[in-house]
């Protein structure tokens, strides 16, 4: 028997706005990953079962790794199919908003979804929610977006309705979001819900090896390159500081997604509490960081990235220079010094 985590207010009101609702849609954050993408065709699968056709329209597209998910070649990305991706927010009677808790981290969607007159339910796993839903599902204390769909799911009594298609959204979300379970992972819950995807037909041995094995070469060795040559460590401060160029990422054929779990590799290393990676894309700086244990890396985003997320995985973004943004990567050593004594 799971806890109950969701209130019970939330489930009689989403339940009566999936009774009021035609045409859904299911919209998650930019650059998506595998608990946005899970967690929205984990819901669009389950409501199909039931006769609710629902579309997925993200911010972007889904990184290669995602795309052989059951559902997801159906996916519209706004960035792809901008006309038709307003067309479903316009029509929508019903908008669910998959883990983001602002408006802002859908990017260039951000007034479509804004505009659309539909009833929005949030759900999700960020601090900090805005108040842009008429129904919030807001768990932080919760490891991933699609542990929370499955509750959901569970309380409207869909259970029986999740198939295995589903089930594998779900779980793949589960996944992604806790390392493979080695981090934010220690609720029992979390494997009673394993054992009943399972149930449901799930692969997960295979389910590792498409999303997380499946690099080609250069993308190996964009790996094996940043910790080799631009790995900087910081041992008085265990902190360590990845740092890419345009040009670097475009001599190993870089596409958005081939750095995922490079800001992880650091924390390898033994008493290492923060890792920071900083990415320079077209117009922009990205950051990505990770810590360990109660340091705040969600705080440090907010305070000096524009961006935030939870505590031991956070990232944001910088309009400058890769150079200014190494500066202010420097800027932040008292904090770091504050938070790894606190
Ligand atoms: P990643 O480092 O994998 O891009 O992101 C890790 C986590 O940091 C995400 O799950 C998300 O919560 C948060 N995050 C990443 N980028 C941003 C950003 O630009 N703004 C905010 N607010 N959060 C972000
Ligand atoms: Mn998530």
């Amino acid at each position: 028997m799971l806890k109950s985590v969701i209130n019970e207010d939330n489930v009689k009101a989403v339940r009566k706005l999936l009774e009021e609702s035609e045409r859904i849609v299911i919209t998650c954050h930019k650059s998506p990953d595998g608990d946005a993408i899970g967690s929205a065709f984990g819901l669009a699968h389950t409501l199909a079962n039931i006769g609710k056709e629902a579309k997925v329209v993200t911010p972007d597209r889904p990184p290669r790794n995602l795309r052989f998910l059951p559902g997801v070649k159906e996916v519209v990305p706004y960035t792809v199919y901008p006309d038709f991706a307003h067309q479903l927010l316009q029509d929508a009677d019903l908008v669910f908003c998959l883990d983001f808790n602002a408006l802002y981290r859908v990017d260039r969607m951000r007034d479509e979804l804004a505009a659309s007159p539909a009833k929005k339910v949030m759900i999700d796993h960020h601090e900090g929610p805005e108040p842009f839903t008429h129904v919030t599902i807001s768990h932080p204390e919760q490891s991933s977006t699609s542990v929370l769909v499955f509750r959901l799911l569970c309380r409207l009594e869909l259970f029986d309705r999740i198939d295995r298609k589903a089930a594998t959204c779900i779980y793949t979300g589960m996944m992604t979001d806790t390392g493979n379970f080695t981090y934010n992972s220690n609720d029992p819950d979390l494997y009673i819900i394993i054992a009943e995807l399972l149930r449901k037909g799930i692969n997960k041995d295979e389910l590792y090896k498409k999303v997380m094995n499946t690099r080609s070469t250069s993308t190996l060795k964009l790996h094996a390159y940043a910790v080799a040559e631009r790995m900087q460590i910081f041992p008085e401060l265990h902190t360590s500081l990845i740092v890419l160029t345009k040009d670097e990422l475009k001599r190993f054929d870089y596409h958005p997604g081939d750095d995922e779990g490079l800001v992880n590799a650091p924390l390898g290393i033994e008493d290492m509490v923060y890792s920071v990676y900083l990415r320079e894309d077209k117009d922009q700086i990205k950051v990505s960081t990770r810590s360990i244990g109660n340091f705040r890396a969600d705080l440090l985003c907010s305070k000096y990235y524009h961006g935030g997320g939870h505590i031991n995985a956070a990232g944001g973004e910088l309009k400058c220079s890769l150079e200014e943004a190494i500066e202010i990567f420097r800027s932040t050593f008292p904090d770091i010094e504050k938070y790894l004594h606190q």
